[in-house]
């Protein structure tokens, strides 16, 4: 049906779901199902040193805690053209549009060492974009490229990225537009190791799953104008962009894997129920006034993106407190 929104939960099975999670994937499930629209569960467990398959399934659990469902991906029966939704399955799919690339010219391989990486990471640069990438292979003459592949040096592949400014309107952050140069350059499309990277994975898999609305943390803000950039080299039209908040701990960190004790497994273990979980999140993000014990289904009458906080979203002593012992 045209106009119909597609999100998408993308979990990267690399550890325990922790609060940041809930609050990220709880956002995404309400943009989409404010809109009557559907949800895709994607396992981006592209990094085979990092993703387990237990974490995959300890994820899948969490989801179904929490009382967040999807209507087609991984652990979806129906057959479905569109997938297979873990991007480790996808190998040939990234191998085909890397050949379609490769034969437009859009493609080079970088034999740059990590250490030289590393001396432009120290130059100044955007957020965690890193400095642009110079081009230094780029301009290698065909006969340098063939001499160092000939000598095995490593290599990844980058995109020789389009020269003009990437555009898009945040529904959220507002109006970004970026010079090739914020968005770190010719970026990498394919690890020096051969595995293939985070951004041509979720630019490739959004596009060809259908995928209308792109709901994430503004973390990730930095790599949408990447994403955009092989969507529109590759002719797909950009999904609609949503980068909110992020929730942060005391020290004003981003909660991420490292905070063992917010893995929803700790919290499901301290006694917290589901219900409270999600009121807490949704008093958090500006849906409730007082934590009310909610399913995310009941919160969708008040959600609303501009009533989000503007700004990164403390959690404190006081609010653990009201979260493993209930009443705000
Ligand atoms: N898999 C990423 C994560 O778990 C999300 C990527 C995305 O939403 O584009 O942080």
């Amino acid at each position: 049906m045209p106009g119909e929104i597609r999100g998408r939960l993308a979990p990267s099975p690399t550890g325990r779901l922790h609060l940041g999670n809930a609050w990220a994937f709880l956002l995404a499930w309400l943009s989409a199902r404010a809109c009557g629209g559907t949800l895709v569960l994607r396992l981006e467990d592209i990094d085979p040193e990092r993703s387990k398959d237990h974490y995959a399934q300890a994820i899948i659990e969490d989801l179904a805690w929490l009382g967040l469902d999807w209507d087609a991906g991984v652990g979806v029966c129906s057959a479905d053209e569109r997938g297979p939704y873990r991007q480790s399955e996808r190998g040939h799919v990234y191998a085909a549009i890397l050949d379609r690339l490769a034969r437009q010219g859009l493609t080079y391989p970088c034999f740059c060492s990590r250490r030289e990486l590393r001396l432009l990471a120290a130059a100044p640069h955007i957020d965690d974009v890193g400095a642009p990438y110079p081009g230094t292979c780029r301009h290698l003459s065909a006969g340098q490229r063939e001499e160092r592949l000939a000598q095995g040096r490593p290599a990844c592949l980058r995109l020789r990225c389009p020269p003009f400014p990437i555009a898009f309107a945040d529904a959220v952050q507002g109006p970004q537009n970026f010079l090739p140069e914020h968005y770190g350059g010719d970026f990498a499309l394919r690890r020096s190791d051969g595995v293939i990277a985070y951004q041509l994975a979720v630019a490739v898999d959004d596009a060809l799953m259908g995928i209308t609305q792109v709901v994430r943390g503004r973390d990730i803000l930095p790599s949408t104008p990447r994403q955009i950039a092989l969507l529109e080299i590759l002719g797909y039209p950009p999904p609609q962009y949503v980068h909110f908040p992020l929730l942060l701990d005391a020290e004003g960190q981003r909660l991420a894997k490292r905070h063992h004790s917010l893995t929803l497994h700790a919290l499901r273990n301290m006694g917290v129920p589901p219900r409270r979980l999600i009121g807490f999140l949704g008093y958090k993000a500006g849906f409730q006034d007082t934590v009310q014990e909610v399913s995310p289904a009941e919160l969708l009458p008040a959600f609303d993106l501009a009533r989000l906080p503007r700004h990164d979203v403390r959690i404190d002593e006081n609010d653990m407190r009201h979260l493993t012992h209930g009443g705000m």
